[in-house]
């Protein structure tokens, strides 16, 4: 089941303590992490859901953000209703919740709430047959899932191969379509798995000092961007999420130099089989997420100002503070520009 080199795995992600769901212990990927975790001596213990877990260490909430981040969740996923995912894909295909980084901004500070700790899934087969249902239903349009809605699927790759098993699966799906997106750079045993074109893979990247102040835990953007060149190079659909964008003193000079760094990458696999992606997301906060962030990061220096934003409301009435409609058409009008002009293809999705 590992695909991965154990000596790698020095440098990647394990957990400090693994809870596993009974029924987890039932599927071949649950026998095989626990398998896994006996070999690596890390600490198991069993619980009865992969919602309800009680009990880790820590006594302040930074405390217990640092703790959960260390702690690995092994379940079933029992609801397939996938959500739908816009405007990244038509649905959400969540193999796994949270990654073991720590970044300030992080949307699922919010959404993930109290259970921040990471989860796998072990049923991934009764999910794929659950997609293979939604994407026969659709044919013959095309059919997106998204596997990053609820976190970095790369980041426990190593751990469980179900985002290689998952990028086989859609490149034989003439209707199914794959996308999601990373932080993390260890690709390479995705290098060779059979994607047919189906899955775009995507970076998550921002400027050096985003990147530097917020978003730790994470590989630096250089690595990401070496990362990208393989992915290119061995044929899938690339794309780039930056986000969030910030403006600060000399931002669009940092994220120009970004932007010349992954041109160079990419010119070293030209010519590329597929036009570049391009996600762009300005920075946005709630009242609740900023409450949170300041409950984990006490000394965050995110720009989470209410007098300097807009505040804009979503489809249920949420509302979200964003840049004012002038820095924020500036902002899309100088990032749309900084691309075309160094990848004159690309494929600008939306700015939002
Ligand atoms: S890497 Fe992505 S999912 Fe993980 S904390 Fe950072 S923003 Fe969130």
């Amino acid at each position: 089941m590992l695909i991965w080199e154990v000596s790698l795995l020095q440098e990647l992600y394990l957990p400090q303590r693994a809870l596993f769901e009974e029924e987890a212990l039932t599927f071949p990927l649950g026998q095989h992490l626990m398998e896994f975790c006996r070999e690596k001596a890390i600490p198991t213990r069993k619980i009865p859901s992969h919602n309800r877990v009680t009990g880790l260490p820590g006594e302040t909430p930074q405390q217990k953000y640092a703790q959960a981040k260390k702690t690995l969740v092994v379940g079933v996923k029992q609801d397939m209703r996938f959500q739908s995912c816009r405007p990244s894909a038509d649905y959400q295909f969540p193999l796994m919740t949270s990654c073991p980084g720590h970044c300030e901004y992080c949307y699922l500070q919010t959404t993930l709430g109290q259970r921040p700790y990471l989860r796998v899934y072990v049923n991934v087969e009764e999910m794929l047959q659950q997609a293979e249902k939604l994407i026969l239903e659709k044919a013959p349009h095309i059919t997106t899932f998204e596997v990053a809605s609820s976190g970095d699927p790369l980041s426990v790759e190593h751990l469980t191969g179900s985002l290689y098993r998952t990028i086989e699966f859609f490149g034989e799906q003439e209707q199914g379509r794959l996308r999601f997106v990373t932080k993390f750079t260890h690709v390479d045993p995705l290098l060779k798995a059979r994607h047919n074109d189906h899955c775009r893979f995507r970076f998550s990247i921002n400027s050096a000092k985003v990147v530097q102040e917020f978003e730790h835990k994470t590989p630096s953007v250089d690595e990401r961007l070496q990362a990208a060149r393989k992915v290119a190079g061995a044929g899938y659909p690339l794309g780039f999420i930056i986000a969030p964008i910030m403006v600060y003193p000399g931002w669009l000079d940092e994220y120009e130099q970004v932007l010349d760094t992954l041109k160079k990458e990419l010119d070293l696999v030209q010519p590329l089989r597929h036009p570049v992606s391009f996600e762009l997301i300005q920075h946005r906060f709630t009242s609740r997420a900023k409450k949170v962030i300041l409950d984990r990061f006490p000394h965050s220096r995110l720009p989470m100002v209410e007098e300097d934003r807009k505040m804009k409301y979503g489809k249920y009435g949420m509302g979200k503070y964003v840049y004012p409609v002038e820095t924020a058409k500036d902002m899309e009008a100088k990032m749309r520009d900084a691309i075309v002009r160094r990848f004159p293809d690309a494929l600008i999705e939306y700015f939002t």
